[in-house]
């Protein structure tokens, strides 16, 4: 499938709507008004890509609404050359924003099928990661941490320890934390031992999920 002028004209509108719901940062609009959503998901929904809703993907997972997306890394204060971590790869939409802002993304997901996919797509459409794992997001990334920014993409129960000590000083950790809806969580290391906390509103996500499948 191709990107089009109909495409980007809706990708326009999706940008509008998201703006109107208060997103602020021009990177990150600018970002979305790039990525071509539609190439993401599977070929029945392509019609609803530029729709601001959730959609379902392979293995009962789901690609995330557009302004959940723009939230999150909004709040990750991406700069070009940062390096991000990134929990539950899925179809890799948020890898594409993120590296479409210029940074360098280690993304990790625990579903095999999902992988095995994600892995040939992004590159075949022009989005090259750092690092795609196959592996359980709790753990994080020790090798290639600190970073500067992780953001988790699946409902956390708790927050994972490991995660908030693979920032870098001045790193931002974004985590949505809960079982049914999840608080949007911003953790800011400000030191080698402290963090900011800071709770910015209620979101339903897929689980995130122990161990690998
Ligand atoms: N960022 C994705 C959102 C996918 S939904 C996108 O833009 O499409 C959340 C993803 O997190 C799912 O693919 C799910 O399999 C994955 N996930 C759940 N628990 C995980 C874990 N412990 N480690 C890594 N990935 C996990």
């Amino acid at each position: 499938m191709k990107d089009t002028h109909k495409h980007q004209g809706l990708r326009n509108q999706l940008v509008k709507t998201i703006e109107e719901k208060g997103i602020r940062n021009k990177n990150v609009l600018k970002a979305i008004a790039t990525v071509p959503r539609h190439l993401f998901m599977d070929s029945g929904f392509v019609d609803f890509a530029y729709q601001d809703k959730a959609f379902p993907i392979a293995a009962e997972q789901t690609i995330s609404q557009p302004y959940t997306v723009a939230f999150q890394t909004e709040l990750l204060e991406v700069k070009p050359n940062d390096s991000i971590l990134e929990i539950g790869t899925g179809s890799g939409y948020q890898t594409a924003v993120l590296i479409e802002m210029g940074a360098k993304v280690y993304t990790i997901e625990r579903q095999k099928e999902l992988f095995k996919k994600t892995i040939l797509f992004l590159p075949k459409i022009g989005y090259k990661s750092k690092k795609m794992l196959f592996g359980d997001g709790y753990k994080g990334l020790p090798e290639n941490a600190p970073f500067d920014g992780i953001i988790v993409t699946a409902g956390a129960p708790f927050l994972p320890k490991a995660l908030l000590s693979q920032l870098k000083i001045g790193g931002r950790l974004v985590i949505p934390i809960g079982d049914t809806v999840q608080t949007m969580t911003l953790y800011i290391r400000t030191s080698e031992k402290n963090f900011e906390k800071h709770e910015l509103g209620t979101f339903r996500f897929v689980p995130m999920l122990k161990k690998r499948n």
